[in-house]
């Protein structure tokens, strides 16, 4: 049913609307309220609490504009039990003189204590003697966009429901419904009216919370469309062949022989999960997830092993330039008599070109970064890509560099590699179309890095313990962080830190790293630091991902309070990859938000990626950690992966056996939920 039939809604309101995703009277009853506000009464003023929102009514004592550069009306409201303020920042000078003494009012908003008690800031008010009856249930508040107001989208919604409940339109129920009675949920035509037209009995703590059957009725609806699509994602690659790439035990062990180490258990499970999915005619969907330091490129160089071995191509990718160096330099000692080929953004002309041959020839192991999916690349015969850092990239790309192997129906392999160390339970909603490995174990003889916080100010403390331990023969990052977004400022306030600490350490090598150096600058600097011909690096956070040079054992980072939880683990986690003793000191600006106080102290009192990656979770919710956030490729509208844990688990339950039951019910569900379902489910 088209919106325009709905009483005050015409073209412009229904182009502004589609802006929200709702495009006619149906997706409309689907635009959930987010919460709600209680004006079914009134409370005294002697009975307020600060930080809710409550509704008042009483008499206008005293009512006044403050002197000063931005003036305030001011109204003082007393109701018998007590008096507020009500406090209006922009106001028209006609208010002023409507809200005299003597006046009722009834006001509504958000409660604060203020310098004289209670008040409320750019309440919402009526005046007068007569006013409305009290609203008899709870107001829905929806997710608002600009050019839409909060009053348009009630009165539509309301409107919505009684065509609904007119019969107007035809609402299926799409769960079944013995599941429904035994989990004493409404069908979804009912939850659909109570959560957009709450009646005056209906339990209001329970909605208020969102914990009311009716919207726990949606929230299963929302995870189960989620679920269903990534499974009939993942069905849909599976549909496809691949080249079965089977590795002899021969070929495996003289490649482990030819290692300067033993694999951990960890990693030679995940290797042999790897090994079982390649060796099947079809395309692999398997995520690695593991801690900073737990080893994750060797396991990529086993998987790529059984590509080289099948005759094919394999290509790894990575989010940074740096980063792909680093892999690049790993994967030529791994594979000295293999043609490697890299290509980057940077690599321009001649270079670019012959890259470009090596591709669509010879080079059998490809490394780089996004710019390996340009349209122009064009591969021999690619049967495994491997992803470092999955988390960095868009979706679209990804799905690019997927199809760029296809060939014949044939799809590549597909390896993601990960060290955000998200929560298990976020990751099985997160990941549910692909299989998870995990590397749960460090390699041997790692010690805990010693992480201590240091204020700006104790400086001189610090340049001691740089030079006392370069002069061991161990070696130091001093990392940057300016939070400016242009690459320029950053690489300019290294660069004055590099200048100071040149001058404080005549006896040190200093160096920079920063992203604005060309290629084969950074290279060089790398390379220098690896041979120990630099003591100290001075760095941006480029050296975030990736780098690794196991005899740095010392990581300072200046205003660690900028950064977030996660960046800090992975600054972290460049120290600590030998066996000596290492140490991180986090410098910070006192005073610290208290949101930092938290972070700092946790990474303080935990090396765990996984512990880490909770407090994240707790400080910044789930969307950002999954760094989905502008994607839009997690985005529950109305659940929520951290408190709807349980509902997560039922869901998941559900989904397989309606797919078992009733492939075209799951088909519907999804159709009916794509918005909400998100893009990750379509990669
Ligand atoms: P990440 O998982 O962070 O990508 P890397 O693959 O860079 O970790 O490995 C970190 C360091 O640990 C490297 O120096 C690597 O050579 C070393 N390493 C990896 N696996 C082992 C192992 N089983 N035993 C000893 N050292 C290892
Ligand atoms: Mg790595």
């Amino acid at each position: 049913m088209e919106l325009t039939q709905l009483k005050g809604i015409g073209k412009t309101t229904a182009e502004k609307l589609e802006q929200l995703g709702i495009r006619d009277v149906m997706d409309l009853l689907f635009h959930l309220p987010l919460r709600y506000e209680d004006k079914t009464k009134i409370t005294a003023i002697d009975d307020l609490q600060g930080f809710s929102h409550a509704q008042v009514e009483g008499e206008i004592t005293h009512s006044y504009v403050t002197q000063g550069r931005r003036p305030i009306l001011v109204c003082e409201i007393d109701d018998g039990s007590g008096n507020m303020q009500l406090k209006f920042f922009n106001f028209y000078y006609s208010q002023k003189i409507k809200m005299r003494a003597g006046l009722k009012v009834r006001a509504f908003g958000e409660v604060r204590h203020g310098m004289y008690g209670m008040e409320i800031i750019h309440p919402e008010f009526s005046l007068g003697e007569d006013q409305p009856p009290l609203a008899e249930t709870l107001t829905p508040i929806y997710p608002k966009s600009e050019g839409v107001s909060q009053k348009l989208l009630q009165k539509a919604a309301a409107q919505a429901i009684q065509l609904l409940q007119a019969g107007a339109f035809e609402l299926d129920e799409l769960l079944p419904a013995q599941w429904l009675s035994a989990q004493q949920l409404p069908t979804l035509k009912a939850a659909l009216i109570q959560v957009h037209t709450p009646p005056p009995e209906l339990n209001v703590n329970q909605l208020m919370t969102m914990s009311h059957p009716a919207q726990i009725r949606l929230k299963i609806e929302e995870i189960l469309a989620h679920f269903l699509a990534m499974h009939q994602a993942r069905t849909a690659i599976q549909q496809h062949q691949a080249v079965a790439m089977p590795i002899s035990e021969a070929d495996h062990q003289a490649m482990l022989e030819r290692l300067p180490f033993e694999l951990t258990g960890a990693q030679q499970r995940v290797v042999a999960e790897i090994h079982q999915d390649l060796a099947k005619p079809m395309p692999m969907q398997r995520l690695v997830q593991g801690d900073v330091g737990s080893g994750k490129t060797v396991v990529a160089a086993l998987a790529i092993q059984a590509a080289l071995r099948a005759g094919k191509q394999a290509v790894m990718m990575a989010p940074t330039e740096i980063l792909a160096e680093q892999h690049l330099l790993t994967m030529r000692d791994y594979f000295p008599q293999e043609q490697l080929v890299f290509l980057s953004g940077k690599i321009k002309g001649q270079e670019r070109a012959e890259a470009l041959t090596a591709i669509a020839g010879q080079g059998n192991i490809i490394i780089g970064t996004h710019a390996l999916f340009q349209t122009e690349v064009v591969y021999r015969d690619l049967a495994l890509v491997i992803i470092d850092e999955q988390h960095r990239f868009g979706v679209h790309q990804r799905l690019q560099l997927k199809h760029k192997g296809k060939q014949h129906d044939q799809l590549p392999h597909n390896l993601i590699m990960t060290a955000t160390p998200i929560p298990r339970t976020l990751a099985q909603i997160a990941y549910a179309n692909l299989d998870v490995s995990v590397i749960d174990e460090l390699p041997p003889n790692r010690k805990v890095i010693n992480t201590v916080l240091l204020e700006n100010s104790k400086m001189p403390q610090l340049a001691e313990r740089i030079r006392s331990a370069c002069q061991r023969g161990e070696q130091a990052y001093w990392v940057c962080t300016l939070i400016e977004e242009s690459e320029h400022l950053r690489a300019k306030a290294a660069q004055d830190t590099f200048d100071e600490l040149t001058a404080s350490f005549p006896d040190l090598k200093v160096g920079l790293i920063h992203g604005r150096q060309k290629a084969d600058e950074k290279q060089l600097v790398m390379d220098r630091f690896k041979a120990n011909e630099i003591h100290l690096l001075v760095a941006t956070t480029v050296i975030e991902v990736g780098v690794d040079v196991p005899n740095a054992s010392l990581m300072v980072i200046d205003n660690a309070e900028r950064l977030g939880l996660s960046q800090l683990h992975q600054l972290r986690g460049r120290v600590g990859r030998g066996n000596r003793q290492s140490h991180c000191v986090l410098m910070y600006q006192a005073p610290l938000s208290e949101n930092a106080q938290i972070r700092l102290q946790t990474m303080r009192s935990t090396n765990d990626g996984f512990e880490i990656a909770r407090q994240d979770l707790k400080l910044r919710g789930p969307g950002e950690i999954l760094g989905t956030r502008q994607k839009g490729s997690m985005e529950f509208r109305f659940s929520n992966p951290e408190q709807d844990a349980q509902l997560f688990q039922q869901a998941k339950i559900l989904a397989a056996d309606l797919m078992k039951d009733n492939p075209e019910v799951c088909e519907r569900i999804i159709q009916r939920w794509q918005h909400q379902a998100g893009e990750l489910a379509k990669v």
